[in-house]
């Protein structure tokens, strides 16, 4: 059953989250942690902390016991509500809240090219908080009008964000749990949303079903990971027209903003810089993004990697690319991905698409492997009905040498983080190599 959290009904539990966050002696900057599932409670407590400055950390609740205990030692926190959030919603003590929030979820990046990272904003001033508040909702539009349709897990940034300023503009989140394209497409159906924030994966399995009714949606987006050209030309295709946008962010920052008619006059690109940022590369292809002041941010308890994101005013996460004379932008991929054979530059995004587009693969991945001979070599794996030997022959036409798969093997399922973005870094230990 899909869970419908109503702004007025979740602001009363948020209050009463702050006035317990209180109660335990929680002050701004001190951080709370929860690792549950996607809730009503878990959006109440996370909002009522933001909003009396505390930080809440957000962790996905399937982790192995392992990794969440130094995920849980390195967050450092005041207070862990774990897995039980409405534990703060019992009282009956009613907090006066900020109107915005004060303060930026913690939260750790899900590890695609390794380690996990904690990012840090901490504590917002009253005009940062507003500033934060406002882009927000004024870049999606959202109103007291709109039903928002949670598919990502509330772990990850981008959906949390979403779901907190629709309720902030008072609107109304839809949870129908995690994701299953059969529900997925049922709520949809029965309540009407009219916006939503997906990786891929998700459009994907909805696409393929003839049982969506996509007609509610004004706004449905999609950032996370490349967003193959047939899914996205499909998806515009089922959607209504003007409602399919796509960002290119990351956990720490969000970059860019591609309404549907800047993608279809630059199909792969992923927009142009959001409002108020400005995007430019380094000699080495590098993307550096200015960002204001609100949107600062950096690695907790680690200076160093702080201090090699930033120059100045200007921050890289890592992702390599392009910006055209009139703005928009292009991902080659992320620098940690790069595969370098025979001295040649291989982005492996750029191997998938022209795989991606054999009428018999789903899917692809392709990373590098060392190779005595070339430093490295160019393996892809797919998902699909294609024959490994006939779309070897169709990327030996269509790509140079130094980026041709070398070997490309078929499989049931690529490996996976929990957002769904393909983790490159687990294939070669997949395919044995
Ligand atoms: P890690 O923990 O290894 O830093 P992560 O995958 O957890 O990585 P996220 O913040 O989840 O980091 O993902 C951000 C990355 O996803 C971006 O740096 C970019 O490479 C990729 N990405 C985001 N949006 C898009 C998009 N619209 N198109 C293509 N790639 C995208």
């Amino acid at each position: 059953m899909t869970a419908v959290v109503r702004a007025a009904d979740s602001e009363r539990d948020q209050q009463r989250a702050a006035a317990a966050l209180r109660a335990a002696g929680l002050r701004p900057g001190d951080r709370l942690l929860v690792s549950a599932v996607s809730s009503p409670a878990l959006l109440a407590v996370v909002l009522g902390a933001l909003r009396t400055g505390v930080v809440p950390v957000v962790l996905d609740p399937a982790l192995p016991a392992a990794e969440r205990a130094v995920l849980a030692a390195d967050a450092d926190p005041a207070l862990d509500v774990g897995a039980e959030p409405q534990r703060l919603l019992t009282g009956t003590d009613r907090s006066a809240l900020a109107d915005v929030p004060l303060a930026r979820p913690v939260h750790y990046t899900s590890g695609t090219t390794g380690r996990r990272k904690g990012v840090w904003s901490g504590v917002l001033d009253d005009g940062d908080a507003r500033a934060l508040a406002a882009e927000e909702i004024d870049l999606w539009g959202f109103t007291a009008a709109d039903r928002h349709l949670v598919l990502s897990p509330l772990h990850h940034s981008a959906p949390l964000r979403f779901a907190v300023h629709t309720l902030l503009a008072g609107g109304e989140v839809l949870l129908p749990g995690p994701f299953d394209a059969a529900r997925a497409a049922a709520a949809i159906t029965a309540l009407a949303p009219t916006t939503a924030f997906c990786v891929p994966t998700h459009l994907r399995r909805l696409v393929a079903r003839d049982d969506v009714d996509w007609s509610s949606f004004r706004r449905l987006v999609h950032a996370g990971a490349p967003c193959p050209e047939p899914l996205k030309r499909a998806v515009l295709a089922a959607a209504p027209a003007g409602s399919v946008w796509e960002f290119y962010g990351s956990t720490e920052a969000q970059f860019t903003v591609c309404a549907p008619e800047d993608w279809l006059a630059h199909p792969r690109s992923v927009g142009r810089a959001r409002p108020g940022r400005r995007l430019e590369t380094d000699e080495r292809g590098q993307l550096w993004c200015t960002v204001p002041r609100w949107a600062r941010f950096e690695y907790w308890r680690a200076p160093e990697k702080t201090a090699a994101a930033w120059r100045g005013d200007r921050v890289t996460v890592g992702d390599l690319g392009r910006v055209d004379p009139d703005g928009t932008v292009w991902l080659d991929g992320r620098r940690e991905d790069l595969v370098i054979s025979g001295g040649v530059n291989v982005y492996p995004a750029e191997v998938e698409a022209v795989l991606d587009a054999h009428p018999g693969v789903v899917e692809s991945a392709v990373v590098g492997v060392p190779d005595e001979e070339w430093g490295q070599r160019v393996v892809a794996a797919y998902v699909g009905a294609a024959d490994p030997a006939e779309l070897g022959a169709w990327a030996r036409q269509r790509l140079a040498p130094a980026k041709r798969p070398k070997s490309v093997h078929r499989l049931g399922e690529l490996p996976r983080t929990s957002t769904g973005k393909v983790r490159r870094l687990d294939l070669p230990g997949v395919l044995g190599l």
